[in-house]
């Protein structure tokens, strides 16, 4: 289970003849609304690399979207999920319980912020996290508002889609959406929403999203506010100083469930356990999914314990959800991070992101913003600096060009038009820069 070898190799065209076979038979078994960013398949990954079926070998700097915090095939992941899979594969949480939950609880509610008392639960999935979250705050709360914000992704369940922000591809043609649910800004430096400057942003927008609370809602209506500290599918934004310390003050004073959704910053991706360290937040649930399993698919939700414990026995549960085996890897991916120092590893790499990308924005016309939380990189392009108009096609060209040149990376924002970058925190510092040279010159190349 060694990593392949941690080089960018292409030996065919890319796609090569077996991806294209393969997409090929994939078009006639899978539907076409399951997307596909790259065209080629998988065959093995592993530190800071993917290879394909025709021995291409990929940088990957979309890790999975933001999945491989520890690598694709972390040795104490691999190892725990072999031993778990030998011993058992299921019993069902509420049927038979094993020690494994019950430890990844106790861990995670350790690691959440705050000289606090948590219960966790476990699911299988990062919308199935929130929404228990939600069915959570307003069983305690006994409200049924719910808060989320612009730009926001949690999901394609019908209450994720509802609470995420961006219609298309998400909400198009799937409703009725979930009743109940409200949107207030979300503070957004480069395009504040109220128009305030860049460091007037967060209390501005803060104090825009209070009033619409106020006067449209009714503060002693909503039962949470679910908002992710820092947004990923909307484009990397993070909010000014000030806008989430406000929020989570005016939810302390209203009886508000203040839900930090973590299933994409968390997890060790911005350089600490959870993006809402960076404000000194203590959320009442932490949400999360992602990285937590070190590739395996599992969610988790850890709060205050009077809120959980407020649900009556068999209101929340999963057959499959904590399963012993994604219990066991996301324990040893802890492990991983905890050993292999990878909260500084995240911090080391936002430290390269920042000094390699940040110039572009002198360089280049069409970058309107560059933004780096530890792990977490965006480049958000525009038309012209001046506009500042969304420009969508030169974000594809950035996305083929490295993906052309063997370099994994993302799209994201509301407007398509962010390059997003989310490594594995295990990958080398000469492929991470291999890869952002290749990156900056298709920046350049606009
Ligand atoms: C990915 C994501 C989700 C949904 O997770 P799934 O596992 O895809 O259901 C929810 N919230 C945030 C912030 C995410 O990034």
């Amino acid at each position: 289970m060694a990593d392949p070898p941690q080089r960018r190799a292409l030996v065919t065209e890319v796609p090569g003849p077996r991806s294209r076979e393969l997409m090929a038979r994939r078009r006639a078994a899978v539907p076409s609304g399951v997307g596909a960013t790259m065209p080629v398949f998988a065959a093995k990954a592993g530190g800071g690399v993917l290879v394909d079926v025709d021995g291409n070998s990929f940088i990957d700097l979309g890790g999975g979207i933001a999945v491989l915090t520890v690598g694709s095939s972390a040795p104490r992941v691999a190892s725990a999920v072999a031993d778990q899979a030998a011993a058992f594969t299921h019993t069902c949480f509420q049927v038979t319980p094993y020690e494994g939950y019950v430890l990844l609880a106790e861990r995670l509610n350790e690691l959440a912020p705050g000289d606090v008392e948590r219960r966790s639960l476990f699911v299988n999935s990062g919308a199935e996290a929130v929404e228990n979250a939600v069915k959570v705050a307003r069983l305690a709360t006994g409200r049924q508002a719910v808060v989320a914000v612009e730009h926001a992704f949690h999901g394609r369940t019908l209450l994720g889609m509802a609470l995420t922000a961006k219609a298309s591809p998400y909400k198009k043609g799937f409703g009725p959406l979930a009743p109940e649910i409200y949107r207030v800004p979300f503070s957004y430096p480069y395009r504040c929403p109220v128009g305030a400057s860049y460091d007037e942003c967060g209390p501005a927008c803060a104090e825009a999203a209070v009033a619409i609370m106020n006067s449209q809602i009714g503060a002693d209506r909503i039962a949470a506010l679910v908002v992710e500290p820092v947004l990923g599918e909307g484009g990397v934004i993070i909010p000014g100083a000030g806008y989430l310390e406000a929020l989570a003050a005016y939810c302390a004073a209203n009886g508000i469930v203040f839900v930090a959704d973590e299933i994409q910053a968390g997890f060790a991706r911005t350089g600490k356990w959870f993006s809402c360290e960076h404000y000194g937040l203590v959320p009442d649930v932490i949400t999360t999914a992602k990285g937590l399993g070190g590739g395996l698919p599992i969610g988790g939700v850890t709060g205050r314990a009077e809120l959980m414990d407020a649900v009556h026995p068999g209101g929340l549960g999963s057959t499959f959800g904590g399963n012993p085996v994604s219990c066991a890897a996301a324990l040893a991916a802890i492990e991983e991070v905890e050993a292999g120092d990878l909260l500084a590893a995240a911090s080391h790499i936002g430290e390269i992101f920042s000094a390699r990308l940040k110039p572009l924005v002198e360089e280049s016309r069409a970058v309107g913003d560059v933004r780096v939380i530890g792990a977490m990189a965006a480049v958000e392009l525009v038309s012209d600096q001046g506009s500042k108009e969304p420009d969508a096609s030169a974000a594809a060209r950035v996305l083929s060009a490295c993906h052309e040149e063997g370099v994994i990376v993302l799209k994201a924002g509301t407007f398509d038009n962010v390059v997003r970058l989310l490594p594995p925190l295990v990958i080398g510092e000469e492929l991470l820069v291999e890869g952002l040279e290749i990156f900056e010159k298709a920046i350049r190349a606009l």
